[in-house]
């Protein structure tokens, strides 16, 4: 038998595995975005019920109770909603079903990383433009860049700002192929895109539970679009790609449990706005969120995380972002990102970082 070398298809080897961060225990946790209040007790209590039949069995094949129940909490009909393994689960087979190898999908830069990666799995070649000095979409730029699939973050991460609605607006009507408007952190903004969706055929808006709702660990995710676009992504997707206990989990915490989501999600907006005085008061400049998390320019980013990392506080650091504000060109591109928590929990963040600071 000889040993052959084999390789994956063109484009794998620019695509690189997930690394955040350390895959560790730290005593206070801020760099994922998920909620770190917790999750609604009523999903937990799902969980436990599950029964043995349940588990033993197939889940429903494309989710169709948690589609009933996504639906109402959206405003839509059951058939715009197509449900996946997180949203990401819902994004990389939105490119695949909508994308054909060789086409560009055009984004953000910065913004959610991942998005790059699904456009290579799929033979797509990302086309990532500057994102403005206020971290605004560049709607001239985005139109520009020749693409069939645009992809939108909003708000954005890591920066926090949602896109302004003028922009999306623009951008949705001057594209023929798909926009897609990714909304993780919908539930700590004032507007969305489902106007957008209602309107249009080639939009689809993906959320996910995985953040405002306290189930990352469960992967549910989901997206809103014309039933035509959401019945493509479903064959992309494949059947039971949520899990029976997922699934019993998601249904607790969009009905009995959304009124716990619903107050500390408000909890959490209350939370930034004051971390984000609070920061301003050290020295720093938290760009304006309207996520669950503060997008902090400063240079050195990269080394401040890691010595937060070793008082057991991890933020995310992120280094060589593109110069695109007056803040990132002095931070020499470096940034970290801070997820919000209970309050107690920010102010032991707050003197770990006067700590450091002042040690510099
Ligand atoms: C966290 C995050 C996701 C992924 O969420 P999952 O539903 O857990 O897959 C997608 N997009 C953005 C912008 C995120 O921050």
């Amino acid at each position: 038998m000889s040993r052959r070398e084999l390789h994956p298809r063109a484009g794998y080897e620019q695509i690189r595995l997930y690394a955040p961060g350390p895959e560790r225990e730290f005593t206070i946790d801020l760099s994922d975005n998920t909620n770190r209040w917790g999750m609604p007790p009523e999903a937990m209590a799902a969980l436990r019920d599950a029964t043995s039949n349940a588990l033993t069995r197939y889940p429903s094949l494309y989710g169709g109770r948690l589609k009933a129940l996504l639906a109402d909490y959206c405003g839509v009909t059951p058939d715009m909603i197509v449900t996946g393994t997180g949203s990401d689960g819902v994004l990389e087979p939105a490119i695949r079903a909508f994308g054909e190898p060789g086409d560009r999908l055009a984004h953000p830069d910065p913004t959610f990383v991942m998005i790059g990666a699904f456009a290579r799995m799929n033979g797509l070649i990302p086309a990532p433009v500057p994102l403005r000095p206020d971290y605004d979409v560049d709607a001239p730029g985005m139109l520009a860049a020749g693409a069939r699939i645009v992809y939108l973050c909003s708000p954005n991460n890591p920066t926090g700002g949602a896109l302004s609605p003028n922009s999306v607006g623009r951008i949705v009507g001057e594209t023929t192929g798909l926009v897609i408007v990714d909304e993780a952190y919908a539930e700590f903004a004032a507007a969305d895109a489902l106007d957008l969706v209602r309107a249009n055929g080639h939009v689809l808006v993906t959320r996910t539970l995985s953040k405002a709702f306290g189930l990352a660990g469960l992967r549910i995710g989901y997206g809103i679009a014309a039933p035509a676009v959401a019945s493509a992504i479903e064959k992309a997707r494949g059947p039971y790609a949520v899990s029976a206990a997922a699934e019993a989990a998601a249904a607790a915490a969009l009905g009995p449990g959304r009124a716990w989501v619903e107050a500390r999600a408000r909890e959490a907006v209350g939370v930034r706005e004051r971390f984000a005085s609070a920061l301003r008061r050290l020295g720093l400049e938290p760009a304006p969120s309207d996520a669950n998390f503060l997008f902090v320019p400063v240079r050195g980013a990269i080394g401040l995380a890691a010595r937060l990392s070793e008082r057991g506080i991890a933020v995310r650091a992120f280094g060589g972002l593109s110069p695109v504000s007056d803040a990132l060109r002095t931070s020499g591109g470096e940034a970290l990102r801070i997820n919000v928590a209970p309050w107690p929990t920010m102010e032991q963040v707050l003197d770990a970082l006067q700590q450091e600071l002042h040690d510099d």
